[in-house]
């Protein structure tokens, strides 16, 4: 019924081919010198001019701040896929709020709209416009009039009965100067007398650009390159690479066809980290409730929508 119901949205709306688009120029320069610095500390870590414990410290970043989106933002809050318990929700909203791509509010009704509008108009990251405008280039223009007008229509309920989001929204300024700046270049600093401006270069600007990368390659590759064995009308697809660099986000046509299944893929598919994440959770606790398409409904929905010459491999697989 839900695919109906987009189906028969994305008629009506699609891409206009001549719309004209305003560059935001303080998110431009901002998104320029954000990766210029982001290459010097790339740079930096190269030529070995960066201490271990920085390093390992990004890499702990990386995946944190990482799983606050997929996990927290993306399979928790946007989809409700599964249910934590109050401290996982708080640890996953810190970690969402280090990753810094926007308060959680903002973040799922973004996706949510996404979801509900793929591919046309309305949808803000629409890829229909191709690889720069839904990777990027959507954070740094005006949004489209149907964004505006078709984002009043998506039921945020949920988020605005949740306090601690609603308190994450109103103070999302000062909470993203701490947890996505401060804390991540003075923690080294403070704890192995890293040098501050290294600490900058790369726990800040690095860490950060890699992850806003790994989260819009999700928009932009999972929407252009892949094969679609489940639903073989829409744009998103099955991209392995997306996959492997974001934890298992990559099963993009697997899941715009089953968004509210917590593995995001097929039968958990290969390079999904976030579900282990998840099952191991569930094991102790702090998860519960999960939610998964059964072997028959996507058996259904491959007959149905799907691509018949990849269905054979992909029920083998
Ligand atoms: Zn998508
Ligand atoms: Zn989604």
């Amino acid at each position: 019924m839900e695919g109906k119901i987009d189906e028969e949205n994305k008629e009506k709306l699609g891409t206009d081919p001549n719309f004209h688009r305003e560059i935001v120029w303080k998110n431009a320069i901002f998104f320029l010198l954000l990766h210029l610095v982001a290459l010097y500390g790339l740079y930096l870590i190269l030529t070995l001019q960066v201490k271990v414990l920085t390093i390992i410290w990004i890499a702990i970043l990386i995946v944190t701040t990482g799983e606050g989106i997929t996990m927290g933002a993306h399979r928790l809050y946007s989809h409700k896929s599964f249910k934590a318990t109050p401290f996982l929700r708080f640890l996953l909203i810190i970690f969402q709020t280090m990753a810094g791509e926007n308060c959680m509010y903002v973040w799922v009704r973004d996706h949510r709209q996404h979801h509900k509008f793929s591919d046309t108009d309305a949808d803000p990251h629409n890829a229909t416009r191709g690889f720069f405008f839904s990777h990027i280039g959507w954070l740094m223009s005006r949004k489209h009039p149907l964004v505006k007008e078709k984002g009043k229509s998506i039921d945020m309920s949920d988020l605005e009965a949740d306090p601690l989001v609603m308190w994450q929204k109103r103070h999302y300024k000062s909470l993203y100067f701490i947890a996505a700046f401060i804390v991540p270049v003075f923690l080294p600093v403070w704890a192995w007398k890293e040098n501050v401006w290294t600490s900058t270069f790369t726990a800040f600007a690095l860490r950060y650009a890699l992850v806003l990368n790994f989260t819009w390659l999700v928009n932009s590759a999972a929407h252009l390159w892949g094969n679609r064995p489940f639903d073989r009308n829409i744009l998103p697809a099955e991209n392995p690479y997306v996959s492997w660099i974001t934890g298992g986000e990559g099963w993009h046509n697997y899941h715009h066809a089953f968004p509210w299944d917590y593995k995001t893929s097929e039968f958990g598919a290969r390079f999904n980290c976030t579900r282990f994440f998840i099952e191991s959770l569930r094991t102790k606790g702090f998860a519960y409730d999960l939610r998964s398409a059964s072997e028959e409904m996507i058996e259904r929905r491959c007959r149905r929508t799907g691509d018949s010459t990849l269905f054979s491999t992909q029920m083998g697989g």
